[in-house]
């Protein structure tokens, strides 16, 4: 177990993003001694936005820049001491990984790659003997490819990714894995199932069953819509990581599912009886715009997770209630767009 007052100052990759600036919000608030570096490329999927509440915080700096970028990533280790690293920096959509997969690997592998060096070699070489150094990266259940209609995925099942986005975060948490075997490196690696809540960029599903309901257009679902997810909310997950970064053992992974699985069709019904409740139309129900569309190529059928290993080792589980939970989400969206 790691001693939590150790930990001075956390670069946290990507924290621009969906779950990234939600952990960081977290985080910060949880963890008082710890100071947070944020380097994000602002790639179309950041959005500083997600962190104008804590711009000014005493315990955050916002660095714009590329994990692979060297130099960068070399000087910020250096100026800043960096005791440890909460990597979430990734190109995140399947979909844009199927049209064009160039930036998954630049980023996803090779980026990967270059954080893992620059902590080796100032953690190896740094003087301050008596800091815990943990790397601590942040992945997703689709390594572990598809599921029929039965079984659930565990730490121990076997990596079969199938989008070039699962294939570029499967050899990312093989690098990890390997540093730790060879090199002896504190590592962590957490693998969760389909996240929901505030701050996720409009492409995604569920903000997009939003944005296209309440502009009067077809909501598209693939293939018909039987593909099963495990959703969780982002606040569950953004504990999960806490508690694994700060009590995790070494060199291990935990897989953090929500419990709570349902098809995409469940899922876009239920928005849209929210949207019937909280955003009514003149006449007829958003149901009604549900529109099915040609299937993704390679979909996975299924993704769910055995938590017990987090559940039993670090004392976690996921709190939030979907329904109660997708009801926050709907409300945060329709304020979204409807100011915008
Ligand atoms: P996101 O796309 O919302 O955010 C990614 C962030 O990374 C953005 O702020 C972007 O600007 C930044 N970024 C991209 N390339 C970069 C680069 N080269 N250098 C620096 N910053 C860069 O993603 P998310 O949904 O918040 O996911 C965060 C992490 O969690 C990813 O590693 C993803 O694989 C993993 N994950 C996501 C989910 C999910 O449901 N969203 C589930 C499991 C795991």
């Amino acid at each position: 177990m790691m001693d939590e007052h150790l930990h001075r100052t956390v670069l946290v990759t990507g924290g621009a993003g969906f779950i990234g600036s939600n952990f960081i919000h977290y985080f910060l608030n949880k963890n008082p001694y710890c100071n947070i570096i944020n380097l994000d490329k602002l790639t179309y999927a950041g959005d500083p936005s997600n962190l104008k509440e804590i711009r000014d915080h005493e315990q955050y700096e916002f660095v714009h820049g590329d994990i692979c970028d060297e130099q960068l990533i070399e000087e910020i280790f250096k100026n800043h001491n960096v005791s440890s690293v909460i990597h979430f920096a990734a190109e995140s959509h399947v979909d844009n990984s199927i049209e064009s997969p160039n930036n998954f690997i630049k980023t996803n592998i090779e980026g990967t790659f270059v954080l893992l060096e620059a902590a080796r070699n100032y953690w190896t070489n740094s003087r301050s003997s008596n800091q815990i150094n943990r790397f601590h990266h942040i992945s997703t259940d689709e390594v572990y490819g598809s599921l029929g209609e039965e079984g659930y995925f565990s730490e121990r099942s076997p990596y079969a990714p199938n989008s070039p986005y699962s294939a570029s975060k499967a050899a990312s948490d093989l690098l990890v894995r390997s540093y730790h075997e060879t090199y002896g490196m504190d590592t962590i690696i957490t693998n969760c199932s389909n996240n929901y809540g505030p701050k996720q960029h409009d492409e995604k599903l569920i903000p997009t069953i939003i944005r296209k309901a309440i502009s009067n257009e077809p909501i598209p679902i693939y293939g018909d819509g039987s593909n099963i997810r495990d959703w969780i909310y982002v606040l569950d997950h953004c504990k999960a990581l806490d508690l694994a970064f700060h009590k995790g053992k070494s060199g291990e992974t935990y897989v953090i599912g929500g419990d709570n699985e349902c098809t995409n069709l469940y899922l876009a019904n239920t928005v849209c009886e929210l949207l019937d409740e909280l955003n009514p139309k003149e006449k007829g129900s958003y149901l009604d715009q549900i529109s099915f569309v040609k299937d993704r190529p390679g979909h996975d059928f299924r993704y769910a997770l055995d938590s017990s290993k987090i559940k039993n080792s670090l004392g976690w589980k996921p709190e939030e209630n979907f329904k109660s939970g997708l009801a926050a989400t709907v409300k945060w969206y329709l304020n979204k767009y409807r100011n915008a």
